[in-house]
């Protein structure tokens, strides 16, 4: 079979879509020939001998030699010089390249082909033996740590020492002499470090470069590097052999890297940097301060030093022109390196350039405008999740870090501001205009207010999916959970970090984009929406077929959605509405009630609040679905959690202490999160969901009224397992639908559904679809109840099962699409089965989850719902999932 393609002279054996066979760095080279580009020749080995040197033990096949040498024979031909040959000298480099970028692998080896011999050629050839010596004690010292192993460090002592001898500061302030006599000691310290020579033979030096590259593919640091970007071991490595070009050459003589835009603005403008009289490898070691490439940008940076345009002007246009051409052919922002070996240009890399998410969208945008691709090449040029990054303040990137802990990113964006640790703190501070960071061990529902008023929220427990976490997320604040080598002491007040112990009071930032806790205030960076974000999201709504909506219940969080571009409401978690005043005593009253007569007197009390609120969700709405759900959690989550809360509790309500202990025991459950909440409740105490339906259908009634146009209101039971349940709590519904009908003499249109969040649901669905008029797919708990694992003690494993690569992704941030998926596939195929035109949505937090999205769309659902500051993302995923 072939290992090898040749590339060069305006013709090359691969193309740029060869890149799993060439790497990424191959196949751009050999394309940029057939381009008919100034690149010096070579050939890339292919990644599959790489495998198969790992399959061999090791070891190259033999026909791999006579491929070798017509290889290097082509090389020779081009260059019209031969390798190993002193009197007409051919020296090669040899790369890596993957398919993936990876910059954990393998370094270059530059002047491969240098030995005692042809550098006395090199130095008659050049002129220059300052040059040559320079060049071959750099090969020996590179050749010697990548291929042979020798720490590079040995070699740097030889160099200061001979410095120091000769009384010398500087590298360049050695003659070709001195050059030589350090040759000797490199070559005497590998001897004595290997027991055997430094390799004369330059066919030797190559074979050992190809085996360290092919090698270093499973180094540690590759292998760890691939674990982080899901890169499988299977791709294996390229290896790219090409005909040396100097940029070390003399003063006419540079190297240098350049992005065709903006990296980071995105500007449309040539943008990069270069040295005189150096190699690659120089540029990247940061010893020299490199100049500007072009004019332009020299005078933006006020720096002395003069730009290639003015210093190689000739060399300059050509790169100019080339980097335009590559542009245009890769229809791409490129990120170039180039040589110029006496003012001569070679091209040696092109690829795609990284960019800062704000730099894409200019760049995408831009280039739809040029014509240079289309609208939907744009939108699918985006990375959703990067948009997190432009809604919310973010950390200047050139601020200096003070790092305190790290936990998880559990909701984007950055804020600083005084610790509190508790809600009531939170509240007390913030009205006084204070800005605050609300951190706890971990939140529970009764913190919502002090979440609502804090900048941010740190919690030193819980994952991705705690209350904090997906609180935080709704509301659109920074949020860092589960921050574990923190320790929060509530009850003192003080925050331990590293040592150093944090009061209420002091200054600290979170940056929930990265999970950092950082000490004092940072310079951050305001969010801008319109401009070229707002073409993209344009651009996205025309490719989009499913809607999104938001899972939202304050009046804020709504606002903020539609703003976002939200569709409706796919989740209005009620019991999020009984925390607040007046609310929260009158549900305790309920729950505290011994007969259903008091209950429903309490319940008469929450009833007006609740037709106000979701009157203002549907007037924000304005006309847009919006699907309410009946209460969900256990009850037990409103009552007082420690002794002292439930002493102040029983005492403000007027009970004695000893009834609300006992009620609080009474209802104390094992395994609340399977225990007694969701459609359960609703079950037992059929009046809750009787006041709460009540209050949906008034509101919807008086919204109606208002805007001169029937609001059809979705209301949503949670929890379902068993369609008897749902049938149970649909007539209570129904019958309370009729009373208000009767009562105000209007009709009203409505929306009976179910969540799918039990797999029991998704098995059933077909039966349950014969009365449940929409489900909406709830796939935290169907995550949770499918695994069996809880979804609020996940965190403290699951990192693990990641590291030890036994999943990839955690499941309740990602959609198991094998597990958890089929049950979605199956509960939707089941219910269209019975309904077909049955309206199907999800509203678990991966309905903000690009990859889920796209799971969604090909089981056909009609929307995803998510937190406010994740509908931009959903609408950018639901369109790149319908291109
Ligand atoms: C779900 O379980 O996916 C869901 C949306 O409900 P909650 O997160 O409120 O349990
Ligand atoms: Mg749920």
């Amino acid at each position: 079979s072939k290992w090898v393609y040749t590339f060069g002279d305006n013709a090359a054996e691969g193309r740029a879509s060869d890149r799993n066979l060439l790497g990424g760095k191959g196949a751009n080279l050999a394309e940029m020939c057939s381009l008919g580009l100034p690149v010096p020749p070579g050939f890339t080995i292919t990644t599959e001998m790489c495998n198969r040197y790992y399959a061999d033990g090791r070891r190259f096949p033999e026909e791999f030699d006579a491929q070798l040498d017509a290889a290097l024979a082509y090389i020779g031909k081009v260059t019209g010089r031969r390798f190993g040959d002193p009197e007409n000298l051919l020296l090669v480099s040899v790369r890596s390249g993957s398919r993936a970028s990876m910059p954990g692998m393998m370094d270059t080896v530059l002047n491969l082909g240098l030995n005692d011999k042809t550098v006395v050629a090199l130095a008659s050839d050049s002129g220059d033996a300052r040059f040559a010596y320079d060049s071959y004690r750099r090969f020996i010292q590179m050749y010697s740590s990548v291929v042979l192993g020798l720490d590079h460090e040995i070699f740097e002592e030889i160099l200061e020492d001979a410095k120091a001898r000769l009384g010398h500061d500087l590298d360049t302030d050695l003659s070709a002499e001195d050059w030589r006599d350090i040759i000797g000691l490199y070559k005497e310290k590998v001897q004595e470090e290997l027991e055997s020579p430094f390799p004369q033979d330059p066919r030797e030096q190559l074979w050992g470069a190809i085996g360290a590259v092919f090698s270093s593919w499973m180094n540690q640091r590759a292998i760890i590097y691939r674990r982080l970007h899901d890169i499988p071991e299977s791709w294996g490595t390229a290896v790219n052999v090409q005909a040396m070009v100097f940029g070390n050459m003399g003063e006419t003589s540079a190297t240098g890297v350049a992005f065709t835009r903006n990296p980071s603005t995105g500007e449309n403008a040539l943008y990069g940097e270069f040295l005189v009289n150096a190699q690659g490898e120089d540029v990247v070691a940061g010893i020299r301060t490199p100049q500007n490439i072009t004019e332009a940008a020299r005078i933006a940076a006020g720096s002395d030093k003069s730009s290639l345009e003015k210093l190689m002007p000739d060399a300059f246009r050509s790169f100019v022109d080339i980097s335009q051409r590559l542009e245009n052919h890769y229809r791409d922002m490129q990120d170039l390196e180039f040589t110029i070996e006496r003012g001569k240009l070679w091209m040696l890399q092109t690829r795609s350039g990284k960019r800062t998410a704000k730099a894409a969208l200019k760049i995408a945008v831009d280039m739809a405008q040029e014509g240079l691709i289309t609208k939907q090449e744009a939108v699918c040029r985006i990375d959703p999740l990067s948009l997190d990054q432009l809604l919310h303040p973010t950390i200047d990137p050139t601020a200096q870090r003070n790092v305190i802990g790290t936990g998880l990113p559990a909701s984007p964006g950055a804020a600083t501001g005084e610790i509190v640790f508790s809600s009531e703190e939170a509240e007390e501070m913030s009205s006084a205009g204070r800005k605050v960071i609300l951190v706890r061990v971990e939140t529970s529902p009764e913190d919502i207010q002090g979440m609502h008023v804090a900048q941010g929220i740190l919690t030193t427990r819980g994952g991705m999916t705690s209350h904090a976490a997906v609180v935080a997320r709704g509301m659109g604040k920074p949020c860092v959970s589960g921050a574990g080598l923190l320790r929060v002491d509530c009850r003192n007040g003080t925050l331990m970090a590293l040592g150093q112990t944090f009061r209420k009071g002091d200054i600290i930032t979170i940056d929930g984009g990265s999970g950092q806790v950082l000490k004092g205030a940072v310079p951050m960076l305001q969010p801008e929406l319109s401009g070229d974000f707002a073409a993209i999201m344009e651009w996205a709504d025309e490719a989009r077929r499913m809607k999104v909506r938001t899972n939202a219940e304050t009046l804020a969080d709504a606002r903020m959605a539609r703003s976002f571009g939200a569709e409706g409401i796919g989740l209005c978690r009620t019991e999020h509405m009984f925390f607040d005043g007046q609310r929260i005593v009158s549900m305790r009253e309920m729950i505290l009630a011994d007969t259903e007569k008091d209950r429903r007197a309490a319940l008469a009390k929450l009833l007006p609040m609740q037709r106000s609120d979701f009157l203002e969700l549907f007037e924000i709405m304005a006309g847009l679905p919006v699907t309410i759900r009946l209460l969900d959690p256990p009850l037990h989550e409103f009552l007082p959690k420690t002794e002292e809360e439930l002493e102040e509790v029983a005492e403000d309500m007027g009970v004695s202490s000893e009834k609300l202990r006992q009620r609080t025991e009474a209802l104390h459950e094992f395994n609340p999160m399977l225990g007694h909440r969701g459609c359960r409740l609703a079950v037992t105490y059929p009046e809750i969901a009787e006041m709460q339906a009540r209050a949906v259908f008034e509101a919807a009634v008086e919204a109606g009224r208002k805007a001169g146009k029937l609001i059809v209101p979705e209301i949503m039971v949670p929890l379902v397992g068993l369609r008897r349940e749902f049938d149970f709590v649909k007539t209570r519904i129904d019958a309370v639908a009729q009373s208000v009908m009767e009562e105000t003499g209007m009709t009203i249109e409505y929306l009976v559904g179910t969540m799918i969040e039990l797999p029991r649901a998704a098995i059933r669905a077909d039966h349950i679809a014969e009365s449940a008029e929409f489900f909406s797919f709830g796939t935290n708990d169907l995550t949770q109840t499918t695994f069996g694992i809880s979804r609020d003690d996940a965190a403290s494993f699951i990192e693990n099962y990641q590291k030890k690569g036994i999943i990839e992704q955690d499941p309740f941030v990602s959609l198991d699409i094998e597990g958890v998926g089929e049950l979605v596939r199956l509960g939707a195929q089941k219910g269209k089965t019975t309904r077909p035109d049955i309206k199907l949505g999800i509203c678990g937090e991966h309905g903000g989850d690009p990859a889920s999205i796209c799971f969604c769309e090909e089981v056909g659902l009609d929307y995803v719902s998510c937190s406010p500051f994740r509908v931009p993302i959903a609408r950018l995923a639901a369109a790149q999932s319908a291109i």
